[in-house]
C-alpha cells in the first residue's frame, strides 16, 4: 500500500535486504518495480557503505528492514537518502518498540510498516498490519488505497483493494498495546540472560551504544548450526532458522538473475543463524536450561 501510494512502479528499483522475510521481496515485485539487493552487517541490517554501489538512475526508495528488531542504522541510510532524492520506507514488522538513537522504530523516513502477525511481538490473535506515517497526503492515499480506493462512501477515486483490519482484531490489538512495553522488556530481559551466558562460546547480538533493540528474535552464529539444532532438540528445546534461504535464492526470485555468492554476508549469516527460544512467557528456569544445553554442546 505504500510503495503503491508512493506512486513507485514498473520501470522503479527499490533496494532492500536479502535476508529478511518473503514479504519484503514481493510487496516491491508487487508494484511492478525490480528488487534490488544490497547485502547486511554484522546487526543483520542493511548495511550503508554499500548501497551507493547499487543506487542507479531508477533507484525510488531504499526499504530498511530492522531485522530482529534491531533498527538499521538510519541516520546513514536518510543521509544516502537525501542526497539521492529517495524515499525510505522501514520494514518495521520486528521491530514494534525498538529505538535508534532515541527514537522509535516507525518515526523514520517516510513511511514504516509493522506487522500484528501471532508471531510478532505486538500481535492480534489473526493477521493485521500497520502503517505509520507523518506524511498527511500519503496518509489519505493509503487510507483510500486499502479500502477499494473509495474517497467517500459512493465516489471510487482509483482502483484500490480491500486491506482493512476488522473490527476485531483491532480491538485486540488496542487492548495489548498497553501491555507492549511491559512484554518487550521480559524480551530484552531473556535477550540479556542469553547474552551474559553465551558470549565465548556462541556468537551473540553486539550492540552499539545507541541501539535500544525488542529482540523480536535472538539469534546466535554458530558453525555447526545444524549440529548445536539437533543436541538442542534432542533435549526437549526447540529452535528455529529465521531464515535459511536467503531472498536472491528464493525460486520466486529466479527471474531476477542473482546467483549464490552474490551476497556473501547474508548468505554466511544463513548457513550459521539459529534463533532460540524467546517470548515473554519464558521462565527463567527454561532460559538457564538453554543456556546450559548450549554451553554443554561447545564444551564438548
Ligand atoms: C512478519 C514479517 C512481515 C510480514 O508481516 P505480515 O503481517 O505477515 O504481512 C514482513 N517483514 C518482516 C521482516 C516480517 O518479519
Amino acid at each position: 500500500l505504500s510503495l503503491l501510494s508512493l506512486g513507485i512502479g514498473p520501470d522503479d528499483e527499490v533496494i532492500t535486504a536479502p535476508n529478511s522475510f518473503v514479504t519484503t521481496a514481493w510487496i516491491i515485485a508487487r508494484t511492478g518495480a525490480r528488487i534490488v539487493f544490497c547485502d547486511v552487517g554484522n546487526d543483520m541490517n542493511i548495511k550503508p557503505d554499500l548501497i551507493e554501489s547499487v543506487i542507479s538512475e531508477r533507484t525510488k526508495a531504499i526499504l530498511p528492514v530492522h531485522l530482529t528488531g534491531r533498527v538499521a542504522d538510519m541516520d546513514s541510510i536518510q543521509t544516502i537518502a537525501d542526497k539521492h532524492n529517495l524515499f525510505v520506507l522501514e520494514d518495521a514488522a520486528q521491530a514494534v518498540g525498538a529505538c535508534y538513537k532515541g527514537k522509535k522504530a516507525g518515526s523514520f523516513g517516510v513511511c514504516a510498516g509493522f506487522s500484528l502477525h501471532p508471531l510478532k511481538n505486538l500481535h492480534v490473535h489473526g493477521d493485521g498490519g500497520v502503517i505509520t506515517t507523518n506524511d498527511p497526503d500519503l496518509y489519505v492515499s493509503i487510507k483510500k488505497y486499502r479500502n477499494h480506493g473509495l474517497k467517500n462512501r459512493d465516489e471510487c477515486e482509483f482502483w484500490g483493494i480491500n486491506s482493512r483490519m476488522d473490527a476485531v482484531h483491532a480491538g485486540i490489538g488496542n487492548i495489548k498495546l498497553k501491555y507492549i512495553d511491559k512484554w518487550n522488556n521480559r524480551y530484552r530481559e531473556i535477550a540479556q540472560m542469553y547474552t551474559k551466558s553465551l558470549n565465548g562460546y556462541v556468537n551473540v547480538p553486539i550492540l552499539k551504544e545507541y541501539e535500544e533493540p525488542v529482540f523480536h528474535r535472538f539469534m546466535i552464529l554458530h558453525p555447526d548450526r545444524e549440529g548445536l539444532q539437533g543436541f538442542l532438540a534432542n533435549n526437549d528445546i526447540e529452535t528455529k532458522v529465521n531464515y535459511p534461504i536467503p531472498l536472491h535464492l528464493q525460486p520466486a526470485a529466479k527471474d531476477l538473475g542473482y546467483k549464490k555468492g552474490d551476497y556473501p554476508v547474508t548468505e554466511e549469516q544463513a548457513d550459521t543463524i539459529l534463533s532460540l527460544p524467546l517470548y515473554p512467557e519464558l521462565r527463567d528456569d527454561q532460559v538457564y536450561y538453554v543456556i546450559e544445553k548450549i554451553t554443554q554442546f561447545c564444551k564438548n
